[in-house]
């Protein structure tokens, strides 16, 4: 298995970002990513997936989409579409529809920012996911570097500091979002992603003028490190096939790589003659054994079926051995510029 790190959800001047596809890709370069997913609003810009060169490094850019139906009051229920063949902005007035046809044109879904609540301050309604009535999407952007930013910023003011001081805003995904997570967990499979919903905001304030929120500051925070069965191949093909299958799998983990690289983590289970990581379903005739491994000292917790089972303060690893079936997942959290933060939240394994 070869550990990679993507960012994903991110917008260019195609939609409301203030960048261009060359800008992500040398940003992406430059904070040392594998791979970027580039998802602009309603449009499946063609002609920018491959490998973009700077020097000897490259980073591989996919082009996804982010799909609402515009007209809708208010412009609810976002979907990150990953892998699609073809334009599915079209089916954006209803949401099971799209996610039907994004499974069919061979794409993957995530629901985006599940809980996006409103920043009156910056007139931003609420654009949380609404429509809880569909299914056979494949995941949820648990955790997303903007829905976090909204909760933040009740007065301008605020805007300015965390604006200024970027690092400051990221703490853990959203509450809401985590327990429904949860509970959607009891009942199918659900992939966690971690987006940064990177815009490069161009602020104008008089007659200055300002890029807040840029590219390479995204791209070092919050992370989806996938697992991939072989290292990459530099085809274009090749890897993005490896990538989305791994994605759909769940074999993945969501880094805050910010305060320190969450590379390294590993979470796996074995029994018996089964063994597996992230995403896998392991059936627990006899006993089996999780282990999780952090590449440096954190607070560490075990959640089965949406409860806290253990938390081992100051460790890099721990091991849990049970007969009991259950969805169990890790989060590790680290004090960073004085507060406790999330730093991983695991893909679930599946014990039947
Ligand atoms: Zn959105
Ligand atoms: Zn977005």
């Amino acid at each position: 298995m070869e550990e990679i790190i993507v960012n994903l959800h991110m917008h260019t001047h195609y939609s409301d970002g203030s960048g261009s596809h060359k800008e992500i890709a040398l940003a992406a370069i430059e904070c040392g990513l594998d791979a970027v997913i580039v998802t602009d609003h309603n449009v499946l810009v063609q002609g920018f997936e491959g490998y973009i060169k700077n020097g000897a490094n490259r980073v591989l850019m996919l082009i996804g989409e982010e799909v609402h139906d515009q007209d809708r009051d208010p412009q609810k229920n976002h979907l990150l579409v990953f892998g699609a063949k073809e334009e599915m902005a079209t089916f954006a007035d209803d949401p099971q529809s799209l996610i039907k046809n994004v499974g069919e044109s061979g794409g993957l879904s995530f629901i985006a920012h599940p809980t996006e609540l409103a920043a009156p301050a910056f007139n931003e309604t609420d654009i949380s996911w609404e429509d809880w009535s569909v299914d056979n999407y494949t995941g949820i952007e648990l955790w997303n570097g903007l829905s976090e930013l909204k909760t933040l910023i009740p007065t301008k003011l605020h805007g300015v500091f965390y604006s200024l001081f970027p690092a400051f805003v990221a703490h853990r995904p959203l509450t809401r979002t985590l327990q429904k997570w949860d509970e959607l967990l009891k009942q199918r499979r659900v992939v966690a992603v971690g987006g940064s919903d990177a815009h490069a905001f161009r602020m104008r304030l008089g007659p200055l003028s300002r890029i807040v929120y840029p590219y390479n500051f995204h791209f070092r925070a919050i992370n989806t490190h996938i697992f991939i069965p072989n290292p990459l191949t530099r085809d274009l093909n090749t890897d993005k096939q490896m990538i989305y299958e791994a994605l759909a799998g769940g074999h993945c983990f969501i880094g805050y790589d910010l305060p320190l690289s969450t590379r390294g983590f590993r979470f796996t289970v074995h029994g018996g003659e089964a063994a597996g990581i992230m995403g896998d379903e392991i059936h627990s005739q006899g006993a089996v054994t999780l282990q999780a491994y952090l590449p440096s000292f954190a607070e560490m917790r075990l959640i089965k079926n949406g409860k806290v089972i253990r938390t081992v303060k100051r460790t890099q690893a721990l091991t849990y051995i049970t007969r009991e079936p259950g969805v169990y997942r890790v989060e590790a959290y680290r004090n960073y510029l004085g507060r406790k933060r999330g730093w991983v939240f695991s893909n679930p394994i599946y014990v039947r």
